[in-house]
């Protein structure tokens, strides 16, 4: 008798344990993918869109910018350490990387740049700014689609269908900008960084400043900058939306050039088709170049 009690106890425990809810085991079964920065982030949140059982964290916060010099923070570290994916730029913008392997040696680090042809500033360095390409963009996506399927099989479909609606929006957006940036446009740059906007928007440009920050230009350089404006009759300066400026300004009031504030996707709103509005916005103010 004893015994029989003992079994409707035991069968009973078992039965409320299954029918009570378990939310460590519900915050497990998420996949879950870290993104080093608001580019990256982009893409993730494309390709997971209406993925239930997928989750997208950004790990530096949104409006943090570019993260060359970037240094990681504990809070960083700690959103990684529960990732199943930590997707990257790659080409020397997470230069913190080896921190991240040396601290999690079983990460699974995702290259969104893998045999992505990028542009090079010099012997050593190469421009990293590669998803201001849209057809080097969508070659990110196509990437990390890949890769998501790999790590994450169970969801390679959506991953697929995700990316197709995606790559159709940015292809026509690509239409739109090829179509409205017939007429060439002549440019003083002072950010690495609209290198590639240039390719796509028809810009030549001359590139004055290879750095986010540029307050300490040498006046050598900003005499060389006002010259060449003069000298190639230029009107337009464009700046990077994250970029001080202090010389562009300079330059302005010497030529009588104007300053236009482009911007390079480093941060934005929470939203899936963040890129795709920044680029309009972006194809707007070229349009409204001389
Ligand atoms: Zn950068």
């Amino acid at each position: 008798m004893k015994k029989i009690i003992l079994v409707v106890l035991v069968l009973m425990l078992v039965g409320l344990l299954l029918v009570l809810p378990n939310p460590q085991k519900e915050e497990n079964s998420k996949f879950k993918i870290v993104t080093s920065f608001y580019p990256m982030y982009t893409i993730a949140k494309s390709l997971s869109a209406g993925i239930e059982n997928v989750e997208v964290e950004n790990m530096a916060s949104n409006n943090i910018g570019c993260l060359h010099d970037y240094t990681l923070t504990t809070s960083d570290l700690k959103k990684i350490e529960t990732a199943n994916v930590f997707i990257v730029n790659g080409l020397g913008i997470e230069n913190f990387s080896d921190k991240i392997i040396e601290t999690y040696s079983n990460i699974k680090i995702i290259q969104a740049s893998e045999n992505i042809n990028n542009l090079i500033i010099d012997d050593e360095e190469k421009n990293a700014h590669v998803w201001l390409s849209i057809d080097k963009y969508i070659k990110q996506i196509e990437n990390i689609r890949v890769e998501l399927a790999k790590y994450n099989p169970d969801n390679s479909e959506n991953y697929k269908k995700n990316a197709e609606e995606y790559i159709s929006k940015l292809k026509d957006l690509k239409d739109e900008i090829n179509n409205k940036t017939k007429k060439q446009k002549n440019c003083l740059s002072f950010s690495e960084s609209i290198a590639y906007l240039a390719e796509d928007f028809n810009l030549e440009i001359e590139t004055i400043e290879t750095d986010h920050e540029q307050n300490g230009l040498s006046a050598e350089m900003l005499a060389y900058a006002i010259e060449y404006v003069k000298e190639n009759n230029i009107k337009n300066i464009i700046i990077d939306k994250k970029t001080a400026d202090n010389n562009a300004k300079t330059v302005a009031n010497e030529t009588g050039a104007k300053i236009y504030v482009l911007d390079s996707i480093l941060s934005g709103p929470d939203d899936e088709q963040s890129y795709i509005n920044i680029m309009k916005q972006n194809l707007k103010i070229v349009e409204s170049m001389e």
